[in-house]
C-alpha cells in the first residue's frame, strides 16, 4: 500500500487556490530544467517566492525571467553545485536565504543525476561517489543547513524526490537506485525525529516523465509516451503548501489517479 493513502489527497482532482503558497519562500533545487523547472513556476504561479537552485547560472536566470513575465513573485536565484560544494558553500547558501527572506517555509530537494546505468559488477567506481554525493549526500547537507530556518516557520515542508528504484532494486539501476533508497530513508529518518513539531517531511515518486533525464535513462523509447513535467505538479503544490499540515512520512506517488 504506498504510504500516502491515508492523507485522502488525490493529485487527480487537488484544485489549488492562485495565492495557496502567498508569502512563503520556498527552496527548488535543480530548478533548471525539467520537473525543477516546472514545480518551480508552478509554485511562483501559487503566490510563492521561489529560490532558484542549480549549478548552471544562466539556466536559472532563464527560469526566473520566465517568472518575472508570468507576473510571479520576484524569485531569487542562488547557484550551488551539489557535486563541488562545500560547508562553506552550505552556510553561506542559507546565510544568504535568511538575510534576504528572514524566513523558509519549503525545501524542495529535486536536484539529481542518473550515472550510469550497468551492472554492479562493473560500475564505474567514481560514477557511484558522485552519483551518491549529488543525489543523497548533498541532500543531507542542505537540509541541514536549512533545519533551522525550517524549524522556526510556522508550517515547514521538506519534500524529498524518489523514484521506482528507490524502493525496489531494480537490475542495472547501480549507484542512482541506492542514492534513491538512501533518500528515502533519510526521510523516514527526519519525519520521525520532527514528528509532534511543525516540519512535515515527505517523499514524491515523479513517474515517467518527459525530461533530459528520461531520455537519459530510455534513449530508445518515444518520448511522447511520457507526461511533460507540468502534469505533475499537483502533489508539490499540496506537499509545500498548507493543505498537508500535519501530513509526514509519506511517499506521494505524483502520477496516482
Ligand atoms: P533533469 O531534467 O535531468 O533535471 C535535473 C536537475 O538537477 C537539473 O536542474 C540539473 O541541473 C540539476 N542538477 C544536476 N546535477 C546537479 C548539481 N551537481 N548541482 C546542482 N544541480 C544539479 O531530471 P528530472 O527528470 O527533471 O528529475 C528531477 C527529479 O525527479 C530527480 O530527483 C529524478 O531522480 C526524479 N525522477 C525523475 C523521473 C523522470 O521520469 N524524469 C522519474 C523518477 C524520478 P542542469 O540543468 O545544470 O543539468
Amino acid at each position: 500500500m504506498s504510504r500516502d493513502a491515508s492523507s485522502g489527497f488525490s493529485p487527480a482532482t487537488y484544485q489549488p487556490p492562485l495565492d495557496l503558497l502567498q508569502s512563503r519562500v520556498i527552496i527548488v533545487t535543480g530548478a533548471s530544467a525539467g520537473i525543477g523547472r516546472a514545480v518551480a513556476l508552478s509554485l511562483a504561479r501559487h503566490g510563492a517566492t521561489v529560490v532558484l537552485t542549480g549549478r548552471n547560472a544562466r539556466k536559472l536566470e532563464a527560469v526566473y525571467d520566465a517568472i518575472v513575465q508570468a507576473g510571479g513573485p520576484k524569485p531569487a536565484y542562488l547557484p550551488l553545485d551539489l557535486e563541488n560544494a562545500l560547508a562553506q558553500d552550505y552556510d553561506a547558501f542559507a546565510a544568504a536565504i535568511e538575510k534576504e527572506f528572514g524566513r523558509l517555509d519549503g525545501l524542495l530537494h529535486n536536484a539529481s543525476i542518473l550515472g550510469t546505468r550497468s551492472p554492479i559488477r562493473h560500475h564505474d567506481v567514481p560514477t557511484w561517489c558522485r552519483t551518491l554525493h549529488v543525489n543523497l549526500t548533498a541532500a543531507f547537507a542542505l537540509t541541514q543547513v536549512c533545519l533551522p530556518l525550517l524549524e522556526a516557520a510556522p508550517d515547514g515542508s521538506l519534500v524529498f524526490t524518489t523514484s521506482g528504484v528507490g524502493a525496489r532494486g531494480r537490475a542495472y539501476w547501480g549507484a542512482y537506485a541506492v542514492s534513491k533508497f538512501g533518500t528515502e530513508g533519510l526521510a523516514e529518518v527526519l519525519a520521525h525525529e520532527y514528528e509532534g513539531t511543525t516540519l512535515r517531511v515527505n517523499l514524491v515518486n515523479p513517474g515517467a516523465v518527459r525530461t533530459g533525464m528520461r531520455a537519459l535513462a530510455y534513449p530508445a523509447e518515444d518520448p511522447g509516451k511520457n507526461v511533460l513535467p507540468e502534469a505533475i505538479t499537483a502533489t508539490y503544490l499540496y506537499l509545500l503548501g498548507p493543505a498537508s499540515l500535519g501530513v509526514t512520512g509519506g511517499r506521494f506517488e505524483a502520477q496516482a489517479r
